[in-house]
């Protein structure tokens, strides 16, 4: 619950950019998630800016929610103001070889720019779906390359608003699907990315094969946020939970997907509590097969119902 002078002030600072009770099944890839008690889409970094502050003198928790592609939202819905930069999309070359990106930027649109322009460097993450914020804060990547090889540098906005800070490749602290060392509640803004002259031919060859993959490999015709954990050093965590033999195991709506064992899927209906009991039942087998423990992926947000 926001307390109703923080509520007043918010809706006086951004008007229609924020509304409450907003459910945010429609916000993230499951299809699943209780009310944000705000979602906020503020119009640029200036009202972006106002909205932590406000936040921050109001005592309202805030939380950056970028495409929902890797995030599960709790039944019971998520506390404070959850913040989308869709608004935040300028997408632009930079000379010596880059392009900076705004955090609400789409990856499947900064893909067909560097397409359209020949400019090869971030051809690996050709259908990872998401925002370039999301992207970034979750060192994104497949197989051997991850988001990290191809940043030159991060443009952060501290958790009050107070300031934004340039962050160079060699200040960041990424680690597997994770970048840490920001502090809590801050807020990526841009991201600067080193790319390579090319041409759109050279760069859509590597890029089509990958997305051919993707799609006979991965249950794409149903909703789901990717692989649901990291895969333990060595091995893959969609091999030892199919080893346990969970493909296809359902709990009410929700499916561990019987194309790739990673993927938890909503097969119509799901709650944030039968995925929830999939990921228990998967992590349970797994240790229980193989000594391993399996850390998560996916972002878990909110409270239970
Ligand atoms: C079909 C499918 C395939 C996928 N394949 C891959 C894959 O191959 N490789 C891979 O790595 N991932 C994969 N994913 C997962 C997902 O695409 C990535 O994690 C992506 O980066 C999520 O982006 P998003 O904008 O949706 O982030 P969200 O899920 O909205 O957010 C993820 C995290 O980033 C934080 N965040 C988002 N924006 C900001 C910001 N501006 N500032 C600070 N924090 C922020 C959020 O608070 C949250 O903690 C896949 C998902 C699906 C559904």
């Amino acid at each position: 619950m926001i307390p109703r002078a923080g509520r007043s002030a918010l809706e006086e600072a951004l008007e229609d950019r924020i509304r409450f009770d907003v459910p945010l099944a429609k916000h993230t890839s499951l299809r699943i998630g209780g009310p944000a008690d705000a979602l906020a889409t503020p119009a640029d970094r200036a009202e972006l800016a106002r909205l932590l502050a406000l936040c921050a003198s109001h005592r309202i928790p805030h939380w950056v929610l970028g495409a929902g592609f890797n995030t599960l939202v709790l039944d019971g819905g998520a506390e404070g103001v959850a913040i989308q930069l869709s608004r935040l999309r300028r997408l632009e070359e930079r000379p010596g070889g880059a392009v900076r990106a705004e955090a609400g930027v789409s990856h499947a649109r900064l893909t067909r720019f560097c397409v359209e322009r020949g400019l090869a460097g971030l051809e690996f993450g050709a259908g990872i779906p998401g925002t370039v914020g999301g992207w970034t804060a979750m060192n994104a990547g497949i197989g051997q390359r991850e988001v990290k090889d191809t940043v030159l540098e991060i443009e952060v906005m501290s958790p009050t608003g107070a300031w934004v800070r340039h962050l160079s490749r060699d200040t960041l602290r990424f680690h597997y699907r994770a970048l840490r060392g920001l502090a809590p509640g801050s807020v990526i803004v841009s991201t600067l990315f080193g790319v390579t002259p090319s041409t759109p031919e050279a760069v859509r060859a590597v890029i089509d094969p990958q997305l051919a993959r993707r799609a006979a490999t991965q249950p794409l015709d149903v909703p789901s946020c990717g692989s649901v954990f990291k895969n333990p050093p060595d091995d893959f965590a969609g091999r030892l939970i199919e080893a346990a033999g969970l493909k296809g195991l359902r709990v009410g709506g929700a499916e561990i997907s019987t194309v790739h064992a990673n993927f938890i899927v909503n097969r119509g209906g799901a709650r944030a509590a039968d995925v929830v009991a999939l990921i228990e039942r998967a992590r349970a087998a797994v240790r229980e097969a193989t000594g391993r423990t399996l850390e998560l992926e996916v972002r878990i947000v909110g409270r239970n119902r």
